[in-house]
Protein backbone atom coordinates (compact mmCIF):
# COMPACT_ATOMS: atom_id res chain seq x y z
CA UNK A 1 0.00 0.00 0.00
CA UNK A 2 2.56 2.16 1.31
CA UNK A 3 4.74 1.89 -2.22
CA UNK A 4 1.23 2.45 -4.15
CA UNK A 5 0.53 5.66 -2.37
CA UNK A 6 4.46 6.56 -3.11
CA UNK A 7 4.01 6.25 -6.91
CA UNK A 8 1.18 7.87 -6.96
CA UNK A 9 2.87 11.09 -5.37
CA UNK A 10 5.35 10.25 -7.78
CA UNK A 11 3.76 10.58 -10.74
CA UNK A 12 1.77 13.46 -9.52
CA UNK A 13 4.91 15.66 -8.87
CA UNK A 14 6.84 14.27 -11.70
CA UNK A 15 6.99 16.73 -14.70
CA UNK A 16 7.60 13.87 -17.48
CA UNK A 17 5.78 10.69 -18.30
CA UNK A 18 8.21 7.51 -18.48
CA UNK A 19 7.60 5.07 -20.88
CA UNK A 20 8.56 1.41 -20.92
CA UNK A 21 8.64 -1.37 -23.11
CA UNK A 22 9.68 -4.77 -21.11
CA UNK A 23 11.81 -7.45 -23.05
CA UNK A 24 11.18 -10.78 -20.90
CA UNK A 25 12.93 -13.80 -21.70
CA UNK A 26 11.26 -16.92 -20.43
CA UNK A 27 13.57 -20.00 -20.32
CA UNK A 28 11.87 -23.40 -21.60
CA UNK A 29 10.96 -25.82 -19.09
CA UNK A 30 12.60 -28.76 -21.28
CA UNK A 31 15.22 -31.49 -20.23
CA UNK A 32 17.19 -30.77 -23.36
CA UNK A 33 18.59 -28.26 -25.51
CA UNK A 34 16.27 -26.35 -28.37
CA UNK A 35 18.74 -27.83 -31.15
CA UNK A 36 20.49 -30.42 -29.36
CA UNK A 37 19.87 -33.44 -26.88
CA UNK A 38 22.33 -32.03 -24.58
CA UNK A 39 20.66 -31.26 -20.73
CA UNK A 40 19.68 -27.91 -19.52
CA UNK A 41 20.00 -28.90 -15.82
CA UNK A 42 21.64 -26.14 -14.37
CA UNK A 43 24.70 -26.63 -12.38
CA UNK A 44 26.66 -28.56 -13.96
CA UNK A 45 30.31 -28.35 -13.75
CA UNK A 46 31.58 -26.35 -16.81
CA UNK A 47 31.30 -27.39 -20.55
CA UNK A 48 30.04 -30.67 -19.10
CA UNK A 49 26.52 -30.10 -21.18
CA UNK A 50 27.79 -29.92 -24.65
CA UNK A 51 27.64 -31.14 -27.96
CA UNK A 52 29.52 -30.24 -31.58
CA UNK A 53 25.66 -28.13 -31.87
CA UNK A 54 25.90 -26.14 -28.93
CA UNK A 55 29.42 -25.21 -29.69
CA UNK A 56 29.06 -24.50 -32.86
CA UNK A 57 31.54 -27.26 -34.26
CA UNK A 58 31.60 -26.98 -37.76
CA UNK A 59 29.79 -29.82 -40.06
CA UNK A 60 27.30 -30.36 -37.06
CA UNK A 61 23.67 -30.20 -38.02
CA UNK A 62 20.74 -28.70 -35.46
CA UNK A 63 17.35 -30.85 -34.73
CA UNK A 64 14.63 -28.96 -33.17
CA UNK A 65 13.13 -30.12 -29.88
CA UNK A 66 9.57 -30.25 -30.55
CA UNK A 67 8.53 -29.29 -26.81
CA UNK A 68 10.09 -26.21 -27.14
CA UNK A 69 7.33 -25.70 -29.91
CA UNK A 70 4.72 -26.96 -27.39
CA UNK A 71 5.36 -24.34 -24.51
CA UNK A 72 5.82 -21.69 -27.06
CA UNK A 73 2.44 -22.02 -28.16
CA UNK A 74 0.86 -22.58 -24.79
CA UNK A 75 2.59 -19.20 -23.55
CA UNK A 76 1.08 -17.53 -26.82
CA UNK A 77 -2.57 -19.31 -25.85
CA UNK A 78 -2.15 -17.65 -22.37
CA UNK A 79 -1.12 -14.62 -23.45
CA UNK A 80 -4.23 -14.31 -26.27
CA UNK A 81 -1.89 -14.00 -29.11
CA UNK A 82 -2.24 -14.78 -32.57
CA UNK A 83 -0.29 -18.26 -33.23
CA UNK A 84 1.54 -18.32 -36.66
CA UNK A 85 0.33 -21.70 -38.72
CA UNK A 86 3.88 -21.40 -40.53
CA UNK A 87 7.00 -19.77 -38.53
CA UNK A 88 10.53 -20.13 -39.25
CA UNK A 89 14.09 -19.63 -38.28
CA UNK A 90 16.72 -16.72 -38.72
CA UNK A 91 20.24 -16.37 -38.17
CA UNK A 92 20.99 -13.47 -36.24
CA UNK A 93 24.58 -12.59 -36.69
CA UNK A 94 26.88 -10.93 -34.25
CA UNK A 95 30.12 -11.62 -32.67
CA UNK A 96 30.71 -12.74 -28.96
CA UNK A 97 33.14 -14.94 -26.86
CA UNK A 98 30.18 -16.80 -25.72
CA UNK A 99 28.53 -17.08 -28.71
CA UNK A 100 30.62 -19.87 -30.50
CA UNK A 101 28.23 -19.91 -34.02
CA UNK A 102 29.23 -16.45 -34.66
CA UNK A 103 24.86 -16.05 -34.90
CA UNK A 104 22.31 -17.10 -32.54
CA UNK A 105 19.65 -19.30 -34.02
CA UNK A 106 16.33 -16.93 -33.69
CA UNK A 107 13.06 -15.70 -35.69
CA UNK A 108 13.08 -12.65 -37.56
CA UNK A 109 10.05 -11.88 -39.31
CA UNK A 110 7.45 -14.52 -38.96
CA UNK A 111 7.35 -15.04 -35.03
CA UNK A 112 5.86 -18.44 -33.16
CA UNK A 113 3.16 -15.66 -31.23
CA UNK A 114 2.38 -12.56 -32.49
CA UNK A 115 -0.16 -9.40 -31.16
CA UNK A 116 -1.11 -10.17 -27.22
CA UNK A 117 -1.78 -8.82 -23.97
CA UNK A 118 -1.16 -9.41 -20.75
CA UNK A 119 -3.19 -7.43 -17.86
CA UNK A 120 -1.67 -6.68 -14.61
CA UNK A 121 -2.20 -4.94 -11.66
CA UNK A 122 -2.10 -0.82 -11.77
CA UNK A 123 -2.93 2.64 -10.23
CA UNK A 124 -5.69 4.92 -12.06
CA UNK A 125 -3.65 7.62 -12.29
CA UNK A 126 -6.89 9.94 -12.09
CA UNK A 127 -8.53 8.70 -9.25
CA UNK A 128 -5.18 7.08 -7.45
CA UNK A 129 -7.48 3.85 -7.05
CA UNK A 130 -6.28 0.53 -7.92
CA UNK A 131 -7.37 -0.72 -10.66
CA UNK A 132 -6.81 -2.91 -14.00
CA UNK A 133 -4.32 -2.41 -17.15
CA UNK A 134 -3.91 -4.41 -20.15
CA UNK A 135 -0.79 -4.59 -21.87
CA UNK A 136 -0.24 -5.10 -25.46
CA UNK A 137 2.18 -7.53 -26.67
CA UNK A 138 4.04 -7.05 -29.91
CA UNK A 139 5.26 -10.54 -30.51
CA UNK A 140 7.04 -13.69 -28.93
CA UNK A 141 9.60 -15.51 -30.71
CA UNK A 142 11.95 -18.82 -29.92
CA UNK A 143 15.81 -18.35 -29.84
CA UNK A 144 19.10 -19.92 -28.39
CA UNK A 145 20.25 -18.50 -25.28
CA UNK A 146 24.21 -17.77 -25.70
CA UNK A 147 26.98 -19.24 -23.09
CA UNK A 148 28.20 -17.57 -20.37
CA UNK A 149 31.19 -15.69 -19.70
CA UNK A 150 33.20 -16.12 -16.37
CA UNK A 151 35.47 -12.71 -15.51
CA UNK A 152 38.23 -13.09 -12.91
CA UNK A 153 36.01 -16.34 -11.40
CA UNK A 154 39.89 -18.06 -9.87
CA UNK A 155 41.35 -16.36 -7.96
CA UNK A 156 44.73 -14.38 -8.68
CA UNK A 157 44.05 -14.65 -12.32
CA UNK A 158 42.36 -11.92 -14.27
CA UNK A 159 40.76 -13.78 -17.13
CA UNK A 160 38.25 -14.42 -18.52
CA UNK A 161 36.30 -18.20 -19.19
CA UNK A 162 33.78 -19.37 -21.25
CA UNK A 163 31.09 -21.66 -20.06
CA UNK A 164 28.92 -23.37 -22.59
CA UNK A 165 26.45 -25.47 -20.63
CA UNK A 166 23.77 -22.52 -21.60
CA UNK A 167 24.19 -22.24 -25.16
CA UNK A 168 21.48 -23.53 -27.07
CA UNK A 169 19.00 -23.66 -24.18
CA UNK A 170 15.46 -22.43 -25.55
CA UNK A 171 14.51 -19.27 -24.45
CA UNK A 172 11.22 -17.34 -25.50
CA UNK A 173 11.31 -13.81 -25.71
CA UNK A 174 8.45 -11.92 -25.07
CA UNK A 175 8.12 -8.31 -26.41
CA UNK A 176 5.73 -5.83 -24.97
CA UNK A 177 4.73 -2.53 -26.42
CA UNK A 178 5.96 0.86 -24.59
CA UNK A 179 2.48 0.56 -22.06
CA UNK A 180 4.29 0.22 -18.81
CA UNK A 181 4.29 4.17 -17.38
CA UNK A 182 5.82 3.18 -13.71
CA UNK A 183 8.81 1.15 -12.24
CA UNK A 184 6.13 -0.33 -10.01
CA UNK A 185 3.90 -1.48 -13.55
CA UNK A 186 7.03 -2.77 -14.70
CA UNK A 187 7.55 -4.90 -11.34
CA UNK A 188 3.77 -5.94 -11.63
CA UNK A 189 4.08 -7.47 -15.65
CA UNK A 190 6.99 -9.15 -14.77
CA UNK A 191 5.71 -10.53 -11.49
CA UNK A 192 2.29 -11.46 -13.48
CA UNK A 193 4.15 -12.51 -16.40
CA UNK A 194 6.54 -15.49 -14.58
CA UNK A 195 3.23 -16.52 -12.16
CA UNK A 196 1.85 -17.03 -15.76
CA UNK A 197 4.44 -19.18 -17.25
CA UNK A 198 4.96 -20.82 -13.81
CA UNK A 199 0.94 -21.61 -13.35
CA UNK A 200 1.81 -23.39 -16.69
CA UNK A 201 4.83 -25.36 -16.32
CA UNK A 202 6.32 -23.17 -19.26
CA UNK A 203 9.09 -22.60 -17.10
CA UNK A 204 10.37 -23.22 -13.46
CA UNK A 205 10.87 -18.93 -13.36
CA UNK A 206 13.92 -19.34 -10.90
CA UNK A 207 15.51 -15.93 -11.07
CA UNK A 208 18.62 -16.40 -9.53
CA UNK A 209 19.55 -19.09 -11.86
CA UNK A 210 18.41 -17.04 -14.72
CA UNK A 211 15.42 -18.56 -15.98
CA UNK A 212 13.60 -15.37 -16.27
CA UNK A 213 15.40 -11.78 -17.44
CA UNK A 214 14.33 -8.85 -18.64
CA UNK A 215 15.73 -5.75 -20.73
CA UNK A 216 13.66 -2.52 -20.14
CA UNK A 217 13.33 0.29 -22.62
CA UNK A 218 12.96 3.44 -21.39
CA UNK A 219 12.62 6.92 -22.36
CA UNK A 220 10.78 10.03 -20.84
CA UNK A 221 8.10 12.15 -22.92
CA UNK A 222 7.11 15.74 -21.93
CA UNK A 223 4.77 18.22 -22.71
CA UNK A 224 6.04 21.41 -24.22
CA UNK A 225 3.75 23.66 -25.58
CA UNK A 226 1.08 21.48 -26.75
CA UNK A 227 3.24 18.68 -28.36
CA UNK A 228 4.87 16.06 -26.67
CA UNK A 229 8.84 15.41 -26.84
CA UNK A 230 10.16 12.43 -25.81
CA UNK A 231 14.16 11.79 -24.81
CA UNK A 232 16.14 9.40 -26.92
CA UNK A 233 15.00 5.35 -26.06
CA UNK A 234 17.49 3.73 -23.80
CA UNK A 235 17.61 -0.19 -23.47
CA UNK A 236 18.97 -1.44 -20.33
CA UNK A 237 19.83 -5.17 -20.10
CA UNK A 238 19.95 -8.45 -18.10
CA UNK A 239 17.83 -7.18 -15.44
CA UNK A 240 17.53 -10.82 -13.65
CA UNK A 241 15.24 -9.36 -10.00
CA UNK A 242 12.04 -8.10 -9.42
CA UNK A 243 14.38 -5.27 -7.83
CA UNK A 244 16.95 -4.78 -10.17
CA UNK A 245 13.81 -3.39 -12.39
CA UNK A 246 12.36 -1.14 -10.17
CA UNK A 247 15.90 0.21 -9.47
CA UNK A 248 17.04 0.37 -12.88
CA UNK A 249 14.37 2.39 -14.29
CA UNK A 250 13.72 4.64 -11.56
CA UNK A 251 17.36 5.64 -11.90
CA UNK A 252 17.29 5.73 -15.58
CA UNK A 253 14.52 7.72 -15.46
CA UNK A 254 16.26 10.13 -13.41
CA UNK A 255 19.46 10.01 -15.48
CA UNK A 256 17.54 11.08 -18.55
CA UNK A 257 15.46 13.71 -17.02
CA UNK A 258 19.24 15.41 -16.06
CA UNK A 259 20.44 15.11 -19.61
CA UNK A 260 17.84 16.02 -21.13
CA UNK A 261 17.52 19.07 -18.89
CA UNK A 262 21.52 19.60 -19.83
CA UNK A 263 21.60 18.68 -23.45
CA UNK A 264 18.12 19.07 -24.75
CA UNK A 265 18.39 16.24 -26.53
CA UNK A 266 15.66 14.10 -28.42
CA UNK A 267 14.63 10.85 -29.87
CA UNK A 268 16.27 10.49 -32.97
CA UNK A 269 19.27 13.54 -32.11
CA UNK A 270 21.61 10.75 -30.57
CA UNK A 271 21.17 7.09 -30.91
CA UNK A 272 19.78 4.46 -28.93
CA UNK A 273 21.58 3.49 -26.50
CA UNK A 274 22.64 0.10 -24.22
CA UNK A 275 23.18 0.34 -21.00
CA UNK A 276 23.98 -2.28 -18.23
CA UNK A 277 22.32 -2.24 -14.67
CA UNK A 278 24.88 -2.31 -12.20
CA UNK A 279 23.18 -3.98 -8.80
CA UNK A 280 25.83 -2.87 -6.37
CA UNK A 281 26.63 0.77 -7.79
CA UNK A 282 22.99 1.12 -7.94
CA UNK A 283 23.10 2.81 -11.67
CA UNK A 284 23.10 2.17 -15.50
CA UNK A 285 26.35 2.27 -17.53
CA UNK A 286 27.04 2.80 -21.33
CA UNK A 287 27.55 -0.62 -23.18
CA UNK A 288 27.02 0.69 -26.70
CA UNK A 289 25.08 2.48 -29.03
CA UNK A 290 22.22 0.05 -29.71
CA UNK A 291 22.66 -1.57 -33.75
CA UNK A 292 19.58 -1.67 -35.53
CA UNK A 293 18.25 -5.23 -37.20
CA UNK A 294 20.32 -4.22 -40.29
CA UNK A 295 23.22 -4.61 -38.22
CA UNK A 296 22.42 -8.42 -37.51
CA UNK A 297 22.07 -9.51 -41.29
CA UNK A 298 19.56 -11.36 -40.31
CA UNK A 299 18.66 -14.40 -42.80
CA UNK A 300 16.52 -18.06 -42.85
CA UNK A 301 18.72 -20.75 -41.20
CA UNK A 302 19.11 -23.02 -43.92
CA UNK A 303 20.04 -25.74 -41.96
CA UNK A 304 16.61 -26.02 -40.12
CA UNK A 305 13.47 -26.41 -42.23
CA UNK A 306 9.98 -24.00 -41.27
CA UNK A 307 7.60 -25.15 -38.30
CA UNK A 308 3.71 -25.55 -39.55
CA UNK A 309 1.66 -25.89 -36.54
CA UNK A 310 -1.93 -28.10 -37.12
CA UNK A 311 -4.51 -27.32 -35.70
CA UNK A 312 -4.50 -30.47 -33.55
CA UNK A 313 -1.41 -28.75 -32.25
CA UNK A 314 -3.12 -25.67 -31.16
CA UNK A 315 -6.13 -27.22 -29.50
CA UNK A 316 -3.60 -29.37 -27.60
CA UNK A 317 -1.65 -26.04 -26.62
CA UNK A 318 -5.16 -24.01 -25.41
CA UNK A 319 -5.98 -27.67 -23.65
CA UNK A 320 -2.79 -26.83 -21.36
CA UNK A 321 -3.19 -23.43 -21.03
CA UNK A 322 -7.06 -23.56 -19.33
CA UNK A 323 -5.53 -23.03 -15.85
CA UNK A 324 -4.02 -19.32 -15.56
CA UNK A 325 -3.85 -17.23 -12.42
CA UNK A 326 -6.43 -15.19 -14.31
CA UNK A 327 -9.01 -18.02 -14.12
CA UNK A 328 -8.11 -19.34 -10.65
CA UNK A 329 -8.39 -15.85 -9.30
CA UNK A 330 -11.62 -15.66 -10.46
CA UNK A 331 -13.02 -19.14 -9.65
CA UNK A 332 -11.92 -18.60 -6.13
CA UNK A 333 -13.73 -15.42 -5.71
CA UNK A 334 -16.59 -16.86 -7.83
CA UNK A 335 -17.39 -20.26 -6.79
CA UNK A 336 -15.48 -20.76 -3.51
CA UNK A 337 -16.55 -16.72 -2.39
CA UNK A 338 -12.98 -16.03 -1.10
CA UNK A 339 -12.48 -12.21 -0.76
CA UNK A 340 -10.47 -11.16 -3.70
CA UNK A 341 -7.07 -10.72 -1.19
CA UNK A 342 -7.43 -13.74 0.22
CA UNK A 343 -7.52 -15.45 -3.28
CA UNK A 344 -4.39 -13.70 -4.47
CA UNK A 345 -2.53 -14.83 -1.63
CA UNK A 346 -3.15 -18.08 -2.80
CA UNK A 347 -2.72 -17.74 -6.57
CA UNK A 348 0.78 -16.21 -5.56
CA UNK A 349 1.69 -19.22 -3.87
CA UNK A 350 1.57 -21.45 -7.65
CA UNK A 351 -0.20 -23.98 -9.07
CA UNK A 352 0.60 -26.72 -6.61
CA UNK A 353 -0.50 -24.82 -3.61
CA UNK A 354 -4.06 -23.94 -5.41
CA UNK A 355 -4.18 -27.66 -6.28
CA UNK A 356 -3.91 -28.64 -2.75
CA UNK A 357 -6.94 -25.96 -1.83
CA UNK A 358 -8.73 -27.35 -4.16
CA UNK A 359 -7.92 -30.50 -3.13
CA UNK A 360 -9.25 -29.81 0.30
CA UNK A 361 -12.42 -28.35 -1.29
CA UNK A 362 -13.10 -31.22 -3.41
CA UNK A 363 -12.62 -33.63 -0.58
CA UNK A 364 -15.81 -31.59 1.31
CA UNK A 365 -14.07 -28.82 3.26
CA UNK A 366 -15.87 -26.14 3.48
CA UNK A 367 -14.16 -23.65 1.44
CA UNK A 368 -14.38 -20.74 4.21
CA UNK A 369 -12.66 -22.98 6.84
CA UNK A 370 -10.15 -24.71 4.41
CA UNK A 371 -8.91 -20.94 3.25
CA UNK A 372 -8.60 -19.95 6.84
CA UNK A 373 -6.35 -23.19 7.88
CA UNK A 374 -4.74 -22.88 4.51
CA UNK A 375 -3.58 -18.93 5.11
CA UNK A 376 -2.94 -19.72 8.98
CA UNK A 377 -1.73 -23.02 9.33
CA UNK A 378 -0.15 -24.81 5.79
CA UNK A 379 1.48 -21.64 4.27
CA UNK A 380 3.03 -20.53 8.05
CA UNK A 381 4.45 -23.96 7.80
CA UNK A 382 5.68 -23.88 4.28
CA UNK A 383 7.44 -20.23 5.18
CA UNK A 384 8.63 -21.12 8.80
CA UNK A 385 10.15 -24.73 7.16
CA UNK A 386 11.30 -23.25 3.56
CA UNK A 387 9.87 -25.96 2.15
CA UNK A 388 7.09 -26.42 -0.50
CA UNK A 389 3.52 -27.58 -0.64
CA UNK A 390 4.58 -31.04 -2.36
CA UNK A 391 6.98 -31.69 1.10
CA UNK A 392 3.80 -30.16 3.06
CA UNK A 393 3.46 -33.27 5.75
CA UNK A 394 -0.07 -33.73 5.14
CA UNK A 395 -2.04 -34.87 2.52
CA UNK A 396 -5.02 -33.06 1.40
CA UNK A 397 -7.48 -35.84 1.49
CA UNK A 398 -6.30 -36.45 5.37
CA UNK A 399 -6.89 -32.66 6.42
CA UNK A 400 -9.90 -32.65 4.99
CA UNK A 401 -11.23 -34.84 6.91
CA UNK A 402 -10.02 -33.18 9.92
CA UNK A 403 -11.92 -30.06 8.64
CA UNK A 404 -14.80 -32.00 7.65
CA UNK A 405 -14.45 -33.34 11.43
CA UNK A 406 -14.70 -29.30 12.88
CA UNK A 407 -17.53 -28.35 10.58
CA UNK A 408 -20.07 -31.33 12.36
CA UNK A 409 -19.10 -30.49 15.71
CA UNK A 410 -16.94 -33.10 16.31
CA UNK A 411 -13.93 -30.88 17.98
CA UNK A 412 -14.02 -27.09 17.99
CA UNK A 413 -10.98 -25.47 15.76
CA UNK A 414 -8.29 -24.87 18.98
CA UNK A 415 -8.40 -28.88 19.67
CA UNK A 416 -8.33 -29.35 15.41
CA UNK A 417 -5.05 -26.84 15.64
CA UNK A 418 -3.37 -28.70 18.48
CA UNK A 419 -4.56 -32.24 16.58
CA UNK A 420 -2.49 -30.65 13.43
CA UNK A 421 0.54 -30.16 15.34
CA UNK A 422 0.04 -33.82 16.89
CA UNK A 423 -0.79 -35.13 13.43
CA UNK A 424 2.61 -32.93 11.91
CA UNK A 425 4.83 -34.36 14.61
CA UNK A 426 3.50 -37.94 13.72
CA UNK A 427 2.77 -37.63 10.07
CA UNK A 428 2.14 -41.26 9.95
CA UNK A 429 -0.80 -41.18 11.87
CA UNK A 430 -4.49 -41.31 10.49
CA UNK A 431 -7.16 -38.84 11.34
CA UNK A 432 -8.92 -40.46 13.57
CA UNK A 433 -5.72 -41.40 15.19
CA UNK A 434 -3.94 -37.65 15.66
CA UNK A 435 -7.46 -36.88 17.06
CA UNK A 436 -7.33 -39.79 20.03
CA UNK A 437 -3.88 -38.99 20.83
CA UNK A 438 -5.03 -35.41 22.13
CA UNK A 439 -7.42 -37.55 24.33
CA UNK A 440 -10.30 -36.21 22.13
CA UNK A 441 -12.58 -39.20 22.60
CA UNK A 442 -16.00 -37.72 22.00
CA UNK A 443 -18.46 -36.91 24.99
CA UNK A 444 -20.84 -39.04 24.78
CA UNK A 445 -24.62 -37.37 24.86
CA UNK A 446 -25.96 -38.29 28.36
CA UNK A 447 -22.72 -36.77 30.54
CA UNK A 448 -23.00 -33.88 28.05
CA UNK A 449 -26.37 -33.28 29.56
CA UNK A 450 -25.60 -33.23 32.99
CA UNK A 451 -22.73 -31.10 32.46
CA UNK A 452 -25.02 -28.23 30.82
CA UNK A 453 -27.34 -28.95 33.79
CA UNK A 454 -24.42 -28.11 36.17
CA UNK A 455 -23.73 -25.19 33.88
CA UNK A 456 -27.05 -23.69 33.80
CA UNK A 457 -27.28 -23.83 37.46
CA UNK A 458 -24.32 -21.99 37.63
CA UNK A 459 -25.48 -19.33 35.39
CA UNK A 460 -29.06 -18.62 36.46
CA UNK A 461 -28.30 -14.92 34.63
CA UNK A 462 -27.46 -16.94 31.35
CA UNK A 463 -31.15 -18.30 31.42
CA UNK A 464 -32.72 -15.58 32.21
CA UNK A 465 -31.34 -13.49 29.27
CA UNK A 466 -32.17 -16.61 26.81
CA UNK A 467 -35.12 -16.23 28.17
CA UNK A 468 -35.80 -12.52 27.72
CA UNK A 469 -34.48 -13.70 23.80
CA UNK A 470 -30.80 -12.95 23.59
CA UNK A 471 -29.40 -16.06 22.34
CA UNK A 472 -26.30 -14.82 22.14
CA UNK A 473 -25.28 -14.89 25.74
CA UNK A 474 -25.34 -18.84 26.16
CA UNK A 475 -21.72 -18.20 24.47
CA UNK A 476 -20.89 -16.98 27.89
CA UNK A 477 -21.32 -20.75 28.61
CA UNK A 478 -18.68 -21.84 26.55
CA UNK A 479 -15.49 -21.14 28.45
CA UNK A 480 -16.67 -22.76 31.95
CA UNK A 481 -17.66 -25.89 29.83
CA UNK A 482 -14.34 -26.47 28.51
CA UNK A 483 -12.61 -25.88 31.82
CA UNK A 484 -15.14 -28.93 32.97
CA UNK A 485 -13.92 -30.95 30.17
CA UNK A 486 -11.75 -30.00 27.30
CA UNK A 487 -13.06 -32.27 24.83
CA UNK A 488 -16.52 -30.86 24.73
CA UNK A 489 -17.75 -29.23 22.03
CA UNK A 490 -18.97 -25.82 22.05
CA UNK A 491 -21.73 -25.75 19.34
CA UNK A 492 -23.48 -28.79 21.52
CA UNK A 493 -22.56 -26.98 24.77
CA UNK A 494 -25.27 -24.27 22.93
CA UNK A 495 -27.63 -26.00 21.35
CA UNK A 496 -28.57 -28.56 24.76
CA UNK A 497 -28.25 -25.68 27.13
CA UNK A 498 -30.77 -23.86 24.85
CA UNK A 499 -33.19 -26.71 24.41
CA UNK A 500 -32.99 -27.39 28.29
CA UNK A 501 -33.74 -23.72 29.12
CA UNK A 502 -36.75 -24.30 26.07
CA UNK A 503 -37.91 -27.16 27.26
CA UNK A 504 -38.07 -25.25 30.74
CA UNK A 505 -36.10 -28.35 32.47
CA UNK A 506 -33.93 -25.43 34.17
ZN1 LIG B 1 24.54 -29.77 -27.36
Amino acid sequence: MEGSSFCKFMNAILPYKTVIGLEVHVQLKTETKLFCRCSTLFGAAPNTHVCPVCMGLPGALPVLNSKAIDLAVRAGIALQCDIAPFTKWDRKNYFYPDLPKGYQTSQFDLPICGRGHLEIDAIDPGTGAPTRKKIALVRAHLEEDAGKSMHDEVAGRADTRIDLNRAGTPLLEIVSEPELSSAEEAKNYLTEMRLLMMFLGITDGNMQEGSLRADANVNLHFEREGKTVATPIVEIKNLNSFRAVERAILYESNRQYKLFQETGLTIGQSPKQTRGWNDAAGETEMQREKEDSADYRYFPCPDLVPVILSQSDIEFATNSATMTPASVRKSLVETHSLKPSEAEVLVQQGRAVIDYFEALVKQGAAPKRATSWMMQDVLRYLNENTTHIESYPIPAASLAKLLIGIEDGKLDTSRGKEALAKWIANPGLSVEQAIESLGLAQVDTGELESLCMQLLAENPDVISKVRAGNEKALAALVGPAKKKNKNVDPRQVQEICRKLIDSGSV
